[in-house]
């Protein structure tokens, strides 16, 4: 029988599971303002595998991926213990927005300080209190607000461990992303604790196949640390690495209308979309100039100019790639409402 899991002064013992509420700041009104994260945790030794969402207050699929994990794990046949908090900016999240209430990123705020600002401040706490009482984590994010991303792994592969993680997930796309500073990736790297991001969908909507792949890569990602039992093998998905990634933007202000959709396979030269003015002239088509797949996507028609329009991640073997998607697409058994 292992000993009982300690968080911010809150006791769980093994086999249990808690629902906590860490009191992080206050609103104008005095209202306390919490962090809700749940442990579960195990009778047997393992991981402590911190699962967090809505970084960016906005990104809400996370959220649900969380909250499907949770409902799919049983203490009593744990190993190890699980940290969820399904939404860390807490401040963005209340006012539907990505930042923080002094316009920061919390994702650039990391690790933080006690004394600095808001930001620092928020990201100091979470650290604090809980990535540094973690052993390997997963960060869920989504697209920006009106744009939307093609279930990706984001993470640094020449740690075995993380790129274990990245390729059981089993999405369909993996980039070998570098680290950006302030990020929670940073801090988890400067603390050796391996991480990976899982990007998908848009910000401010639920995206069922984001969601269900999202939830069903989390409990891969259990399995392979050895914190859920393995189920029956299924042939593995081939892990599509990409050797790189291109914007690619608007070159004229006006309405975009797309020819090309997430997840497909596109030709270097190929026109992906054209771009017109409100009475329908001076139509400007939108070229790729690499081919590859198309990761991330504009979700709705009004562009100015330097706007970037699509993602193109590009790959080896490019046709194994689109196979992949497709895939990935027919496992998940859902029909994909954004591509
Ligand atoms: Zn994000």
């Amino acid at each position: 029988m292992v000993a009982p899991f300690t968080l911010a002064g809150i006791e769980v013992a093994p086999g249990q599971r808690k629902v906590l509420q860490l009191a992080l700041a206050q609103l104008y009104t005095q209202s306390p303002l919490t962090v809700p994260l749940e442990i579960v945790h195990g009778k047997q030794p393992g991981p402590v595998l911190l699962i967090c969402a809505a970084i960016h207050g906005d990104e809400l699929n996370g959220i649900e991926i969380v909250n499907q994990v949770l409902s799919r794990v049983n203490p009593a046949r744990l190993k190890g213990t699980l940290v969820a908090v399904p939404v860390v900016n807490v401040f963005g999240f209340i006012n539907k927005s990505r930042y923080l209430p002094d316009r920061r990123d919390l994702n650039r705020c990391f690790p933080g300080t006690e004394k600095g600002s808001l930001g620092s401040r928020v990201a100091h706490f979470f650290v604090d209190k809980i990535v540094n009482h973690c052993s390997h984590i997963i960060d869920l994010h989504t697209g920006a607000i009106h744009r939307s991303n093609l279930p990706q792994i984001r993470a640094k592969l020449d740690c075995d461990i993380t790129r274990d993680m990245a390729e059981s997930f089993g999405a369909p796309v993996i980039l070998d992303a570098s680290i950006r500073d302030g990020s929670l990736r940073a801090v988890a790297e400067s603390r050796d604790i391996p991480v990976i991001l899982y990007e998908a969908g848009e910000a401010l909507r639920f995206d069922p196949v984001a969601i269900k792949a999202g939830t069903r890569g989390v409990l891969n990602v259990m399995r392979t640390l050895g914190m859920l039992k393995p189920t029956a093998k299924k042939a593995p998905m081939d892990h599509m690495i990409a050797k790189s990634t291109t914007w690619i933007r608007a070159e004229q202000d006006g309405l975009l209308h797309l020819k090309t959709r997430l997840g497909d396979r596109v030709t270097k030269g190929q026109c992906l979309g054209t771009i017109t003015a409100p009475l329908g002239a001076a139509a400007r088509e939108v070229v790729t100039p690499k081919s590859g797949i198309v990761i991330g996507c504009l979700t709705m028609p009004l562009v100015n100019e330097g706007d970037a329009v699509f993602h193109i991640a590009s790959f080896d073997e490019v046709k194994q790639a689109e196979m992949n998607v497709e895939r990935f697409v027919d496992e998940l058994d859902i029909q994909p409402q954004s591509f």
